[in-house]
């Protein structure tokens, strides 16, 4: 079998890409090795609008609970509130199913439970049964990806996230606790339940969910990539999404990232074939290496103090709760950063000298990956 473009992995950044190729006249084919795409599935669900805006296809009946206030809370039970609306929660499982669905009726071939299994030349897939050739293959396999290693680029750093459904009832809240540096659990609504989960150590987050009084379902999770791969492309190989390590820096959430990087490399592709896939790399760069490079300076800052300093971070924030309340957006989670005044930079940074440091030469890092 032939195709123009083989995407590995039918989730939210394969079925992007696949829907925009196809209804652009290339031949497309998306392998997934599921039998049924969505499920099991591992998302709190929480979009902002910007992501919102940018899906291929949406539906406000996938749309569960709505999120207008937000509280974050020190390891020693500080709060910092927002209060306007930040994002929808959705299902992931019927957001996948559709986005799968949209890219079959704009022209892509979609074949389930059909695993990539690796190359046989740079040019054939092997997959289940078959083998596939090929112009591009995209790998938009999730964070593990096989496409990645079968070019030989090396495994992601990754973190644990887990979540579990459980009765009770919060609102339109979304609550966030900082457990240890950048680790953190939340609770937000979830329809006519919550759902409780953390990004952290196992014990840590076993401890989070196992908070839940009255779960409902199983524990549900993922391995999420702990930053960008500073370059997700090859000869005739890009990846997309959590197999490019495009997450937010701070809250984790993947899938603005992820359907940004495929319009871009569905544009890149259709304008210069596969020398258009260095434009791909330069220009998700160009989009996200603002946010990507504050975010991860933000990170190793909090990762450098202890819960003591975390909350006296809170209570240095507090001075700021109007900005922080006015600029911060679901999907710009940096932008209070560069509101706070100067001379009050200054004195964070004479608190903590060390952790400063170390957020700079992150800061620095990151400048250099995106350029
Ligand atoms: C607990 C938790 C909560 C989260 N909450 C949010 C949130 O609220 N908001 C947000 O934006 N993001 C959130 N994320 C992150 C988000 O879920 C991911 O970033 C996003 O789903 C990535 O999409 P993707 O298409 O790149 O990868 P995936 O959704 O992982 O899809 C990859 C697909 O590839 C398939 N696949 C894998 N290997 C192969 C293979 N060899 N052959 C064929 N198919 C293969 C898989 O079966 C899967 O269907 C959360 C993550 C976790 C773990």
């Amino acid at each position: 079998m032939r195709t123009d473009v083989l995407v590995v992995g039918g989730g939210i950044a394969g079925s992007t890409l696949a829907s925009i190729l196809s209804s652009r006249g290339f031949d497309v084919t998306i392998v997934e090795r599921r039998p049924r795409v969505g499920y099991p599935h591992h998302c709190s669900g929480i979009l902002g609008f910007d992501a919102i805006r940018e899906l291929v296809t949406f539906s406000e009946d996938w749309v569960l609970s709505e999120i207008n206030h937000a509280t974050f809370i020190s390891p020693g039970g500080l709060k910092i509130g927002i209060d306007k609306p930040l994002a929808k929660v959705v299902d992931r499982s019927m957001m996948d199913l559709e986005t799968w669905e949209h890219a079959l009726s704009s022209g892509a071939r979609g074949m389930l439970s059909t695993p990539f299994k690796g190359l046989k030349s740079r040019n054939e897939a092997i997959v289940k049964g078959d083998t596939i050739s090929f112009d591009l293959i995209v790998g938009a396999d999730g964070s593990l990806s096989s496409v990645a290693r079968a070019f030989g680029l090396r495994r992601l750093e990754t973190e644990l996230g887990l979540q579990r459904r459980c009765e009770g009832r919060i609102g339109d809240e979304y609550a966030v606790r900082i457990l240890r540096g950048s680790n953190f659990s939340w609770i937000q609504p979830w329809g006519d339940c919550v759902k409780v989960g953390a990004i952290g150590e196992f014990g840590e987050i076993m401890e989070v969910i196992g908070s839940c009084k009255s779960p409902i379902g199983k524990i549900e999770g993922n391995l999420i990539p702990r930053r960008p791969r500073k370059r997700f492309y090859g000869g005739n190989f890009a990846l997309v999404g959590d197999a490019a390590g495009q997450v937010k820096p701070l809250s984790r959430g993947g899938v603005l990232f992820a359907v940004r990087a495929a319009k871009i490399l569905a544009e890149e592709f259709e304008r210069g074939g596969l020398s258009g896939l260095s434009s791909y790399g330069r220009r998700w760069w160009e989009i996200n290496g603002r946010e990507v490079a504050l975010g991860m300076a933000a990170r190793r800052y909090l990762e450098s103090l202890s819960s003591r300093d975390l909350d006296n971070i809170f209570l240095f924030l507090r001075d700021f709760e109007d900005i922080i309340q006015e600029s911060f957006e679901t999907d710009r989670q940096t932008s209070p950063l560069s509101r706070v005044p100067k001379a009050k930079v200054l004195k964070l940074i004479l608190m903590k000298p060390r952790a400063t440091l170390r957020a700079m030469m992150e800061l620095m890092r990151q400048m250099v990956v995106s350029w």
